[in-house]
C-alpha cells in the first residue's frame, strides 16, 4: 500500500455517511399526500415568439400540458426557515419549499396538488348560459356575488365533477359578470430546483464508494399566482 492510499484510508476513518433510505423514510412518515403531474411544453407554442395560443384546447394558453398524475409523499415548509411541516399555515403564502423522496424525480414546472388541504380561490366569470366552467374543482362554494350582492345558495349548484356552476333560470342574464369564492385543493408549480444535482457518495464499510441520489428540495409557487408567459418565472 502506498503512502497516498494510507492517507485516504485514514481520511475515511470515522467517516459518517448519510443514509439516503432514512431520508426517504422520514419524508414518507412526515410528508403530506401530493398528486404529482409531469409537465411538458404544449405543441401550440410558437418557439420564435415564445407565445402560446390562448384558444388552445390543450393548455388554454398556459404553454404547458400536465399528465401522468401520481400520488407521492412530500414535506412542505415555509420559506422563512421554519422546517416544520405546516400544511395549512403555508397555504396563504404563495411560495414554499417542497422536499420529495429521491425515488420521485419531480422536476421543473411540474404540478403538485395537495388533496388533503384546502385553500381559498376567487375568480371572476361571465354568464353565457349553462353551465359556467370554473378554473379549479370546487370542494365548496363560499360565495357567489354580482358586485356586492350575494346570489342565494339555493339559486345555484355545483356539477358532479366539481368544475361547473349551474344556475336556476332567471338568476343571471346573458353577459353578467359575477365573482366566486371557492375552497379548493391547493395547486402548486415547481418554479426552481436549487439542488437539481443533489447526491452523495456512500461507502458503509464497502471498499468502493457508491453515488446515490438524495431527496430533492424544490421551490413551489401557487399556480394561480404564476405569470402566464414562458420565461417570466
Ligand atoms: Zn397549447
Amino acid at each position: 500500500m502506498t503512502t497516498e492510499n494510507n492517507m485516504w484510508a485514514l481520511k475515511n476513518f470515522g467517516r459518517i455517511d448519510i443514509k439516503p433510505d432514512e431520508f426517504d423514510r422520514a419524508i414518507y412518515q412526515k410528508g403530506a399526500r401530493a398528486i404529482w403531474e409531469k409537465s411538458m411544453l404544449c405543441s401550440c407554442l410558437d418557439e420564435h415568439s415564445g407565445q402560446s395560443n390562448f384558444g388552445c384546447p390543450s393548455c388554454k394558453g398556459k404553454t404547458f400540458v400536465y399528465f401522468d398524475a401520481n400520488e407521492i409523499r412530500a414535506v412542505v415548509s415555509g420559506l422563512g426557515g421554519d422546517n416544520q411541516n405546516i400544511p395549512i399555515g403555508l397555504i396563504d403564502v404563495g411560495t414554499a419549499y417542497l422536499t420529495t423522496r429521491s425515488t420521485d424525480p419531480v422536476n421543473f414546472r411540474d404540478r403538485i396538488t395537495f388533496p388533503d388541504m384546502l385553500t381559498s380561490y376567487s375568480q371572476v366569470l361571465k354568464y353565457e348560459g349553462e353551465p359556467v366552467e370554473m378554473k379549479y374543482k370546487a370542494k365548496e362554494i363560499v360565495s357567489v356575488r354580482v358586485l356586492n350582492t350575494e346570489i342565494p345558495t339555493t339559486a345555484y349548484s355545483i356539477s358532479e365533477d366539481g368544475y361547473k356552476l349551474e344556475f336556476l333560470p332567471d338568476t343571471l342574464v346573458y353577459g353578467d359578470r359575477f365573482s366566486i369564492l371557492l375552497r379548493i385543493n391547493p395547486v402548486y408549480i415547481v418554479i426552481d430546483m436549487p439542488h437539481d444535482l443533489r447526491g452523495t457518495f456512500v461507502a458503509f464499510g464497502k471498499p468502493e464508494e457508491e453515488w446515490v441520489n438524495l431527496p430533492k428540495q424544490l421551490i413551489i409557487k401557487r399556480e394561480d399566482l404564476m405569470p402566464l408567459k414562458r420565461g417570466d418565472v
